[in-house]
């Protein structure tokens, strides 16, 4: 029988209608919207909970051979830098489903340091691994980092950015990605102790070894020092994943210094040991890192070493085209949404990359000739000054490219 108006309460918390702000009606009962937002929070709540005692449920654990195929398809080239990520990842979230009983082996933890010239997609690569295994992701600059107590950043704020890029879910961060780049730049600054400290140096990397150790660390949310009364979050950092890149500019010589003094006195078999002397990068060892000023402890707590090729003619040409968010496609994406059609002579591709070899910049390059060259038909394209279509030719190209700021670039 259908109750009068007033008759009808919460059946969760027996409030009349005049006291609610709206009564929801099920089958036998009503619920009021106090209660309907206070089942809501212990839900959310509830959920939170689950979700931190079950690692593994938001890591997708792909196949190291499944990483590898999604990486291929943003970053080109450098097979065997995404070789080595996709184990060492596939193996650490392995580790973080590993429920550990008495006597049974513990897998450690595999930090990785990628070694290649700037430019080359270390960052990339870390990116894109994050993505693809969905967990949260941060990137910090080890030059900004000081010992504690000294001008610069703490190494805690390394994981700020982190619960940052997690919405400070404290779980989903402890079982994200951090990439640690330049770390070459904390270099030990002399061999010699020297009688002042080394307050960004060695001492940053004493600084680390706590953090990438796995240690709970009590991290500011805010950052920095300047709020000192916020309350401290604290974090596991166990099954945090560090990736350590960096450029390590002058190494070659180490290298090479390592390579001529380990064949000297040995009848070396000239096919077994040809040397590439063009990427001396892919005979990196930890004592090369440990002769350029990485203290053994940090070499040790990134167990994990492998190099990035410097990029080719070809493979800067693959760049510009091939990747899923390659530049000419982002390009067409954008002229697309002007209902333009954008294409590029065969020709101008090869001329951004001679440029971009030419300036020595890399990749990154790439991106400011492409710009420099686009601007204007950026520019002009919104107000209709191409309509349905643009062909992008070699003499269009090369006469934007010449009447740009970038030219004066030119390195002698
Ligand atoms: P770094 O090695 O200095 O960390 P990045 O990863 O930041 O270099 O690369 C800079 C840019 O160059 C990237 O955003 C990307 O667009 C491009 N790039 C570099 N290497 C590659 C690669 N192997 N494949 C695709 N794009 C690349």
């Amino acid at each position: 029988m259908a109750k009068g108006n007033k008759d009808i309460k919460c059946s969760f918390c027996g409030s009349g209608k005049q006291d609610t702000l709206m009564l929801i009606a099920g089958l036998d009962a009503h619920i009021c919207d106090k209660c309907v937002a206070q089942a809501n929070q212990i839900l959310a709540e509830e959920l939170t909970v689950r979700k931190a005692k079950s690692p593994q449920s938001s890591v997708t654990l792909l196949k190291p051979m499944e990483i590898k195929n999604h990486l291929d398809q943003y970053v080109i080239g450098q097979d065997q830098a995404k070789k080595v990520l996709a184990v060492a990842v596939y193996n650490h979230y392995k580790r973080l489903n590993q429920k550990i009983e008495k006597d049974e082996v513990e897998i450690e933890k595999s930090n990785i340091i990628m070694v290649g010239e700037t430019g080359t997609g270390k960052t990339l690569l870390a990116k894109t691994i994050a993505k693809v295994l969905n967990v949260p992701f941060c990137i910090c600059d080890a030059t900004v980092l000081t010992e504690a107590g000294y001008v610069g950043e703490d190494v805690e704020s390394i994981l700020t950015r982190l619960l940052q890029a997690a919405d400070y879910d404290v779980a989903a961060a402890e079982r994200g990605i951090v990439y640690i780049d330049e770390v070459d730049k904390i270099a030990r600054k002399s061999d010699n102790p020297s009688i002042t400290r080394d307050v960004s140096g060695e001492g940053v990397q004493q600084a680390l070894l706590k953090i990438l150790e796995g240690t709970m660390v009590n991290v500011p949310p805010q950052g920095g020092r300047k709020h000192p009364d916020q309350k401290m979050i604290a974090v596991n950092t166990n099954n945090i994943l560090f990736i350590a890149g960096g450029a390590f500019d002058g190494i070659e010589k180490k290298i090479a210094n390592r390579l001529r003094t380990q064949t000297v006195g040995y009848k070396v078999d000239k096919d077994e040991f040809n040397i590439d002397l063009k990427n001396l990068y892919k005979y990196i060892t930890p004592q090369d890192l440990k002769s350029f000023g990485l203290i053994p402890e940090l070499i040790g707590r990134l167990p994990v070493i492998t190099h990035l090729n410097p990029l080719d003619r070809e493979t800067l040409l693959s760049i510009l085209v091939e990747p899923k968010n390659s530049l000419i496609k982002q390009y067409k994406k954008l002229f697309e949404y002007e209902n333009v059609k954008l294409d590029f002579d065969a020709e101008v591709m090869e001329f951004i990359v001679d440029k971009a070899m030419e300036f020595k910049l890399g990749a990154r390059g790439l991106r400011s000739i492409c710009e420099a060259i686009m601007i204007d038909a950026m520019y002009e394209t919104p107000s209709g000054k191409h309509s349905k279509e643009l062909f992008i030719t070699l003499d269009y190209a090369t006469d934007k490219f010449e009447k740009s700021d970038l030219k004066k670039l030119k390195v002698a």
